[in-house]
């Protein structure tokens, strides 16, 4: 790849701003001093900036155990950024993949791969996300089915339109469900809910995809996920 792109994705620096350290014959590719951006380099060459040797870290990809009580957000507003959270080097080039509400805690995945990010999150994808919530009160089998067929069918969220796509209701427990959405509208779970008149203690998502979260990670904890995982979207 050309060196101005390798030091852009190795350092915190622009395009632009690689090419300017450049031009000050501040980098040296195997101890020689390289001013020409297009000089094609390697992950093999030994390349350094101000005699700093650089690595290209190449794309990261992790599963998070989302605690409540952390934001979603790059630029949190009254929380801790779930960023926070992440012990990696060049954790600032990282992002959430799509988000959860502060009081919504389970599986979260982050990337610095925005194209990874946008097939994951991608509406044509229709990726499936579940998510179990326990209730208030208690829910009986009777009402339950109901609630399926409503789910199913689509629900009209307050000051919206368009219905929501088909979502999968499941009952596991009297204060306990499963909800199954393809599409990432603004708190979407709960407003589904409370437009069926359920009133939600904890959400917690457990999948999304193919891809469960690890009973043995601790909220706040995080893996990189394998290979397959990654491909699995
Ligand atoms: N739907 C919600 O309402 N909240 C979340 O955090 C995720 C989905």
């Amino acid at each position: 790849m050309r060196l101005d792109r390798y030091l852009s994705e190795a350092t915190e620096l622009t395009r632009s701003q690689a090419k300017r350290v450049l031009r000050l014959e501040e980098v040296t590719v195997n101890g020689e001093p390289v001013k020409d951006g297009a000089r094609q380099v390697s992950d093999e060459d030994d390349i350094r900036w101000q005699e700093e040797p650089i690595t290209r870290v190449g794309w990261r990809y992790l599963m998070m155990h989302k605690p409540v009580g952390v934001e979603c957000s790059l630029r949190p507003t009254h929380y801790p950024s779930v960023m926070e959270l992440i012990e990696i080097p060049q954790r600032e080039r990282l992002h959430p993949v799509g988000r959860l509400d502060v009081e919504t805690s389970g599986l979260l995945l982050i990337t610095d791969d925005g194209q990874w990010t946008h097939r994951v999150t991608s509406p044509n994808r229709a990726c499936l996300k579940r998510y179990r919530a326990t209730l208030e009160a208690p829910l009986s089998d009777n009402v339950a089915r109901r609630l399926k067929k409503r789910f199913e069918a689509g629900i009209v969220l307050q000051g919206e339109e368009q219905a929501t796509r088909p979502a999968t209701f499941e009952r596991l427990a009297d204060h306990e469900v499963v909800i199954g959405v393809t599409e990432g509208r603004y708190h979407q779970v709960r407003r589904m809910t409370a437009a069926v008149g359920l009133s939600i203690v904890t959400l917690h998502r457990e999948s999304i995809g193919a891809l469960s979260l690890d009973a043995d990670l601790e909220p706040g904890e995080c893996r990189f996920l394998t290979a397959e995982e990654i491909a699995s979207f």
